[in-house]
């Protein structure tokens, strides 16, 4: 089973990494790690946004009545607690090149994110796990997954959901005749009204033709099939193709 690509933009949500009880759950982030580690030894160029959703989000200002301004800001932070939290366990599984980056600036334990330089640890094989978001409130990690795979021209941007395997044409939650694409492009989903990502990413996915693949990131080893183009997943193609 060969690389379907040779770089790849991987989101991870932040939930997750996690359970409803813990932020962090051993045995999902160590099995999402080895996954990624596998991945780099076979060569694949792999540039990692991590999402806060585990520990904090923006709307959730409204429950200490706070600023949401603020509570964005701290939903970014949140994305630099879980780079680090990914960045260890990485390295605990084996991995020896892995550079966090952020968009908000904690020098302290992450480098400021810089484009080219981005793209320059790629192609000497690190693992860069971008954190931070867009660096700006009012957006979203699937936002900043989708404009870093513009930048550092991923080959696709893997879209690792938790424990949804595509996009389905109503929700399979509630609906049991619910039937998934395999394939679907990001015009046709917005005719149709469903949703892979919030209103600007898709914009921006549709406006430089990014692929997107879909896919559970609780089935079994499912991201490194998801690189080999073997995931159960839906492919959404970007753009009019
Ligand atoms: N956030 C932000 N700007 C960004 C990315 C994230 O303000 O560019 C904030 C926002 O409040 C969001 C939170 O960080 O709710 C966590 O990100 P997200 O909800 O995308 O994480 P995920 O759902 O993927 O875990």
């Amino acid at each position: 089973m060969g690389l379907k690509y040779k770089r790849v933009l991987l989101k991870i949500s932040g939930e997750a990494l996690g359970t409803e009880d813990n932020i962090y759950d051993s045995q999902k982030i160590h099995d999402i790690a080895k996954q990624i580690v596998k991945l780099q030894e076979e060569g694949l160029q792999i540039a990692i946004v991590v999402g806060g959703g585990n520990i904090w989000r923006g709307n959730q200002a409204d429950t200490i009545s706070m600023n949401p301004i603020s509570a964005d800001y701290m939903g970014m932070l949140a994305t630099v607690m879980n780079a680090l939290a990914l960045e260890a366990v990485l390295k605990n599984e084996g991995s020896t090149h892995v550079v966090v980056t952020s968009k908000v600036q904690v020098p302290e334990v992450a480098s400021p994110y810089l484009f080219k330089k981005a793209k320059a640890l790629l192609e000497k094989g690190a693992i860069v796990i971008l954190a931070g978001g867009t660096g700006q409130p009012k957006f979203t990690t699937d936002t900043a997954a989708t404009i870093r795979a513009i930048e550092l021209e991923a080959d696709v941007l893997l879209m690792a959901k938790n424990g949804v395997d595509g996009i389905y044409d109503k929700d399979p939650k509630q609906n049991k005749d619910a039937v998934r694409f395999e394939q679907i492009s990001l015009r046709d989903l917005q005719q149709k009204n469903l949703k892979v990502m919030d209103l600007t990413a898709s914009s921006l996915a549709m406006e430089d033709n990014v692929d997107i693949v879909v896919f559970d990131i609780n089935d079994a080893n499912n991201i490194y099939k998801a690189a080999h183009g073997q995931a159960r997943a839906t492919i959404v193609t970007g753009g009019e193709k």
